[in-house]
């Protein structure tokens, strides 16, 4: 079967975890489930483990192990979709509605073998397909997949974003609905910035360049694909029936601002490598073997050399693996001289489609801070995004400063 065999339009829901939190959340999720059913299109929902179930699993398991196996870690952790997939589909049954539950594997969900951290390779939707052609209401598990040895996996935190896009575009669905505790994308994380405001449409790009600065409303990857695939994406209320925030590919319509937004990140950390040699296949060297662990390198800073040795600096995610053990070998490797990490970093982003137009803009956003007396550790900057490295005992201030500095100022 192809989507084009059915007779209707799919829309794909996704509720994330807060959404589905408790027995009440589940009945209203499948009450809108319902309504949008009986609009005349074919729903597929993709839902998330039931509020902190996700961290619930992860302590229990080190309650058992400190290196528990990363398969069976993936094992346990698709359980807390597995619960909540079949709690909603009884759910839409109480109402009435021909319903059934699917987990990644059964959805046809295909990834790597990375367990943890898998990337989709490919989506097989048969089965969903034959569902929704028997008129069926289809509930996916996100989060979870399976690779070619049918081993169970999980595709990272946050990973239901990811699931439910891959699935729309794998039906060519009409529309993919992230319906989350928030109303939808704001200029800032509405929990920091009081004067936060919902944005009402913006481009892929600058919505990728957020979702992984630290906007964790949406999962970086689903962004990707999204944009690759042109998924018509909409993040919005999981409860309130309101117009959310359209993600789309850049249109005239889109209202045109220089700073669209301010992203604050605390779980980074920053890695110098002190006093490595100054000649040509050093930095090559480190980053190769970095990309060997499977270490994804944030940002990465190399100044002016001293009498043939340079400092390289690098951030990270913060929970990347990277010890003091393994950095004395990468070390010693290249010939350097020492290394520190420093978790007590943040990082403040600017994000807009106007910085690269506004050769003031860098100016302006060092006064703000400035004025707060914030000190910058490091900067870096590309066409869409200006990022300053902050004591972490600074972010909120410094990103409640910049927002009424750059945006707020602008309304
Ligand atoms: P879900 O459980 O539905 O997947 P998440 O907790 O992953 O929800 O994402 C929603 C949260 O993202 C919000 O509660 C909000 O605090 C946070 N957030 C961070 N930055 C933003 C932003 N720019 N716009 C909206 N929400 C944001
Ligand atoms: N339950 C998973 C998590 O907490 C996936 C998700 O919610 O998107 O990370
Ligand atoms: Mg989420």
């Amino acid at each position: 079967m192809t989507p084009q065999d059915l007779n209707k339009p799919i829309h794909v829901l996704k509720f994330g975890g807060t959404s589905v939190a408790t027995p009440e959340l589940i009945r209203n999720a499948a009450q809108r489930i319902a309504r949008r059913r009986d609009s005349g299109v074919h729903v597929v929902c993709v839902v998330s483990a039931m509020g902190d179930t996700t961290d619930r699993l992860l302590s229990l398991a080190r309650e058992i192990s400190t290196r528990p196996p990363s398969r069976e870690l993936d094992v346990l952790l698709s359980a807390g979709e597995v619960q909540s997939m079949a709690l909603l589909s009884m759910a839409l049954n109480e109402l009435g509605i021909a319903a059934r539950s699917y987990t990644g594997q059964q959805g046809g969900i295909r990834t790597d073998a990375q367990h943890s951290e898998a990337k989709i390779l490919s989506i097989d939707p048969d089965r969903v397909l034959e569902a929704l052609n028997r008129d069926e209401v289809v509930v996916l598990a996100g989060f979870q997949g399976h690779d070619d040895r049918d081993e169970i996996t999980t595709l990272g935190r946050g990973g239901s974003d990811t699931s439910a896009v891959a699935m729309a575009a794998a039906l060519e669905a009409e529309r993919c609905e992230i319906l989350t505790d928030v109303s939808g994308v704001f200029t800032a994380d509405p929990r920091i910035v009081e004067g936060a405001r919902q944005i009402s449409a913006l481009g892929y790009d600058e919505m990728l360049e957020m979702a992984n600065l630290g906007a964790k409303v949406l999962h970086g990857r689903s962004v990707e694909l999204a944009r690759r695939f042109e998924v018509s994406l909409i993040v919005a209320s999981a409860t309130a029936d309101t117009a959310g925030t359209r993600i789309s590919r850049k249109d005239d319509s889109m209202e045109k601002v220089e700073v669209r937004a301010v992203t604050d990140d605390r779980n980074v950390k920053k890695i110098s490598l002190l006093s490595v040699p100054d000649t040509p296949g050093v930095a090559a060297r480190i980053f190769g073997s970095l990309g060997e662990f499977g270490v994804n390198v944030r940002l990465i800073v190399q100044a002016q050399s001293h009498a043939g040795h340079n400092d390289i600096t690098f951030v990270v995610p913060g929970d990347t693996p990277l010890d003091d053990k393994r950095l004395e070998q990468l070390v010693t490797e290249v010939g350097g001289e020492n290394w520190i990490i420093d978790d007590r970093i943040a990082l403040l982003n600017i994000i807009g489609e106007g910085i690269s137009r506004a050769p003031g803009i860098a100016g302006t956003i060092f006064k703000i801070l400035a004025d707060q007396k914030i000190n910058l550790d490091l900067i870096s900057s590309s066409n869409l995004v200006i990022t300053c490295v902050v004591p972490e005992g600074d972010l909120v201030r410094g990103t409640r400063a910049l927002h009424e500095g750059l945006i707020e100022t602008d309304a």
